[in-house]
């Protein structure tokens, strides 16, 4: 198929010129191409024909995501390259290891492939695309990551049921599409987690946590820990090798306080050292004791999927944190996240600032936390960065 050409209005080429990676769909010049359908490869020139990038349309506020602002071809070799260059970056931080071997591969943006999410759990590689673009570059991803040299992926589960755009009706089906089922245990820094890609949330694990899972062992020695939000129970699993003398894990989902147990499981067989409670953090908070915990993990699903969303999140970041403030044990120290990418750091920080001024408690920031260097942030697409975290010292 011939590839078309977008044009855009005068003068909306700035951003582009600047490398940001998206076009809007306002700055794209009527009529479209006739016959251009979602998740096309696409050239973008400017009004008056200079060539600004290649990319794949979608419909919606994001009209193009580019892949190359030089003149190139989107094939095979292009996604083997810029894999390669992300498994490159993985290598430099150290992150293949025999003792980790769970990590992110691509980060969308932050590794010029918008749109793609590919995640690493030993050998068996997690893709999931978020534009229809990348659906139908599923294959030959899959089979480029396969053939990675140095990787030592064999299998590559697409899942991308949840992710795409539900009005294209792409029918995603999540399935392998290299190799089959082997194993779901993996590990990230010793520590071992049963990944439930099948039926988890996002691939399975919250790999962007990793850094600040250390940073809370550091801290978790001869205290009473409280991880609210486990999920899978990363935070607790790292607190109990800190030498936490207690870990109280919480989630409303079941289903998660059952990962979270099988995960303690596995790294720590038939300790007492660990309990938890399937129940709604607001209620748990409520309900709990004064002093009960020094150490509290908040790290709750993103508040506010969209911008629209923004002042009821910011509420809901505020009351989440005055209800740890007020309770936790003088001395004792405060992990908390907003994972929104619709909340800037300063949003959350002053959310965070109403908080502590409620609790009226003697507060200090210790820590100012964000993502890991395996979910780079394009310097050129500062939306890519989303993890916001501040660890407070409460008096
Ligand atoms: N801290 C986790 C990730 C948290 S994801 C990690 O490091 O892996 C957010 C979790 O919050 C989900 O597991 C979801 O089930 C849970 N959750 C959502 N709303 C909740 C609520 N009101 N009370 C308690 N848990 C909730």
């Amino acid at each position: 198929m011939e590839q078309k050409t977008l044009r855009l209005k005068r003068g909306k080429e700035e951003s582009l010129d600047r490398f940001h990676p998206w076009v809007f769909s306002g700055a794209l010049a009527e009529p479209l191409p006739a016959g251009l359908e979602e998740g096309e490869t696409v050239s973008v020139v400017t009004h008056d024909g200079r060539h600004v990038g290649v990319g794949h349309f979608q419909i919606g506020s994001i009209a193009v995501r580019i892949l190359d602002f030089a003149d190139v071809k989107i094939d095979g070799e292009f996604f083997r390259n810029r894999l390669m260059q992300a498994l490159r970056l993985r290598q430099a931080l150290g992150l293949a290891r025999p003792d980790n071997d769970a990590y992110r591969l691509v980060h969308g943006e932050g590794d010029f492939l918008p749109g793609l999410v590919v995640d690493i759990y030993g050998p068996t590689a997690v893709l999931q695309a978020h534009s229809p673009g990348m659906h139908f570059a599923r294959r030959i991803i899959a089979d480029e990551i396969a053939a990675l040299p140095g990787l030592g992926v064999r299998n590559v589960y697409y899942k991308s049921e949840t992710t795409l755009p539900y009005k294209a009706h792409l029918d995603a089906r999540n399935d392998y599409l290299v190799g089959a089922f082997e194993t779901s245990v993996a590990t990230e820094n010793s520590l071992r987690f049963n990944i439930d890609w099948l039926k988890g949330q996002k691939t399975g694990f919250f790999l962007d946590q990793r850094d600040n899972r250390s940073l809370l062992q550091h801290y978790s020695r001869g205290r009473r820990v409280l991880n609210m939000f486990c999920y899978t129970g990363g935070f607790s699993v790292y607190a109990l090798r800190g030498d936490a003398t207690l870990v109280h894990s919480v989630d409303s989902s079941e289903k998660a306080i059952t990962l979270t147990d099988a995960n303690v499981k596995l790294n720590y067989p038939g300790t007492d050292r660990h309990k938890s409670f399937a129940e709604d953090a607001f209620k748990f908070l409520d309900n709990m004791e004064r002093d009960a915990y020094d150490l509290v993990v908040l790290d709750p699903p993103a508040f506010a999927k969209h911008r629209s969303a923004l002042r009821n999140a910011l509420r809901g970041y505020q009351r989440l944190n005055a209800k740890a403030m007020e309770k936790i044990a003088p001395g004792g120290i405060l992990f908390t996240f907003s994972c929104s990418q619709a909340v800037s750091r300063e949003q959350f920080r002053l959310a965070v600032f109403s908080a502590a001024a409620q609790s009226r408690r003697r507060i200090r920031i210790l820590h100012q936390l964000t993502q890991p260097a395996d979910h780079p942030v394009n310097i050129y697409h500062p939306e890519g960065e989303y993890l916001k975290g501040l660890v407070l010292y409460v008096e």
